[in-house]
């Protein structure tokens, strides 16, 4: 079996024994137009990437021959490791979430942009995007939790209590896992938006405004770089998140608590990632007192991070695994697949690479869990998305534009009309241009 079909350097290495696919999803979980390819995929005889691998090339061959270097495949490094190793087979890239942002964008022969990974990552690419360029997201039912706990409905309705209160002071920082009209929030307020990689950074131009900070949607991100920058104890408030969030009135809270509201220099929004939060202190003292290094994303709490060796971003976590001297032994407090990935390729420089939350023994029961959301994508997610735009059948279910509203249970997508998308769209510009621009600042 050949294992050729791109031509760019890859950064995972498939073979033919190795598994394309962690399980299976059910036939009803596909859109109907996905569902003879999903059919096709489940009846074959087994998962190994040479059983999987010519039943995909059958469709995307001829996809890749027809649109050529215009089309661009992406992922994201924690889909299931089946499609990050299939993406990058088919000449795709994978990235974190700020450089996915930048990629389409920068790419100038590239009209047709697949993304294999959540809807904000697909929609914050749309953003970005030339009027030339389309943007097709391969699941849109694949959401991100964190998200969804700040949708526009909740956190509108707190916005306007906080700037009824603090006017034009209130300055709206947003992590890059919110909605379009999230963003677009923060664009209003002369904001910016932040990624992993770059929040610091982003944080810290947001205190030289000398206004209020809002921070939204990760508490734990937010207290992180508060505490990185500086910020401890009263500069920082927590507001609910979730739907609790949207039904907080300042009118309500207890004088001790409004003091400390107006004390404040950032009001964090209280919304979490479910896959980060798995991650103790003791799980990360356990790893450190047998000799590994411990590394963690800054989604975990801060109380992870203080004790780790070291904190950062996806792509910061995986330089730092590929970079390591063999016979390293490095412990990694992040998403699941990511992980697995990454274990798998530090094995094959003699690098030991484990889940911080995976311990063997009966006093700890966690385990390290995958982000289920971006698992929903998987081979016949692709090969459905590829060889309908072939066909110029694509559904404009799968279609991404700015603003668009997506039930992640149903897959209804809610689209504004174009005047609204307009200004919803340069808006979220607004504020992801003054994050590229903070970042390239810094790096400069
Ligand atoms: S790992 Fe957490 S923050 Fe990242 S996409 Fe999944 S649910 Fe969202």
């Amino acid at each position: 079996m050949s294992l050729k079909a791109e031509t760019s350097p890859r950064l995972i290495q498939l073979t033919p024994d190795m598994p394309v696919c962690q399980q299976d999803l059910p036939l009803d979980w596909y859109q109907p137009e996905f569902q003879s390819y999903a059919e096709e995929y489940l009846a074959l005889p087994d998962r190994r990437a040479a059983t999987v691998l010519p039943w995909m090339d059958h469709y995307i061959q001829p996809a890749l021959d027809h649109f050529g270097p215009s089309l661009m495949l992406l992922a994201h490094y924690y889909m299931g490791g089946a499609i990050v190793k299939l993406v990058e087979r088919y000449g795709g890239r994978i990235a974190d979430s700020y450089e996915l942002a930048l990629k389409a964008r920068e790419n100038p022969e590239a009209r047709v942009i697949v993304e294999s990974a959540v809807h904000f990552m697909a929609e914050s690419i749309a953003i970005l995007a030339r009027p030339d360029q389309e943007v097709w997201i391969t699941n849109p039912k694949s959401g991100c939790t964190m998200e969804m706990m700040a949708k526009e409905h909740m956190l509108e309705p707190a916005f306007d209590e906080l700037q009824s209160r603090y006017g034009d002071d209130l300055l709206v920082v947003a992590y890059m896992n919110t909605s379009g009209r999230v963003k677009a929030l923060a664009g209003r307020t002369g904001g910016a938006i932040c990624t992993s990689s770059n929040a610091r950074a982003v944080v810290g131009w947001a205190l030289e405004q000398n206004r209020r900070i809002f921070f939204v949607p990760d508490r734990h991100l937010g207290e992180v770089v508060a505490g990185w920058l500086g910020l401890a104890g009263d500069d920082l408030y927590l507001w609910p998140g979730g739907l609790e969030g949207g039904q907080q009135t300042i009118g309500s809270l207890p004088a001790a608590d409004l003091a400390r509201l107006d004390r404040s220099r950032m009001i964090l929004w209280g919304g979490f990632c479910g896959v980060h939060t798995v991650f103790r202190p003791q799980h990360v003292r356990w790893w450190q007192e047998r000799g590994y290094r411990v590394l963690v994303h800054p989604e975990c709490p801060k109380v992870v991070v203080d004790v780790a060796d070291g904190a950062g971003s996806t792509r910061y976590l995986w330089n730092e695994i590929m970079s390591a001297a063999p016979g390293s032994r490095v412990a990694i407090a992040t998403e699941g697949h990511f992980v697995r990935n990454a274990r798998e390729q530090a094995a094959l420089r003699q690098v030991e690479v484990v889940n911080v939350a995976d311990i063997p023994t009966p006093e700890f029961s966690s385990m390290g869990c995958g982000c289920a959301t971006m698992s929903r994508n998987d081979p016949p997610h692709l090969v459905a998305m590829l060889d309908l735009l072939r066909q110029g059948r694509a559904p404009e279910l799968n279609r991404v534009l700015a603003g668009d509203v997506v039930d992640e249970s149903s897959a209804r997508r809610e689209r504004l009309r174009p005047g609204e998308r307009e200004l919803v769209a340069a808006q979220a510009r607004a504020a992801l241009e003054r994050m590229i621009e903070i970042t390239s600042r810094a790096a400069s």
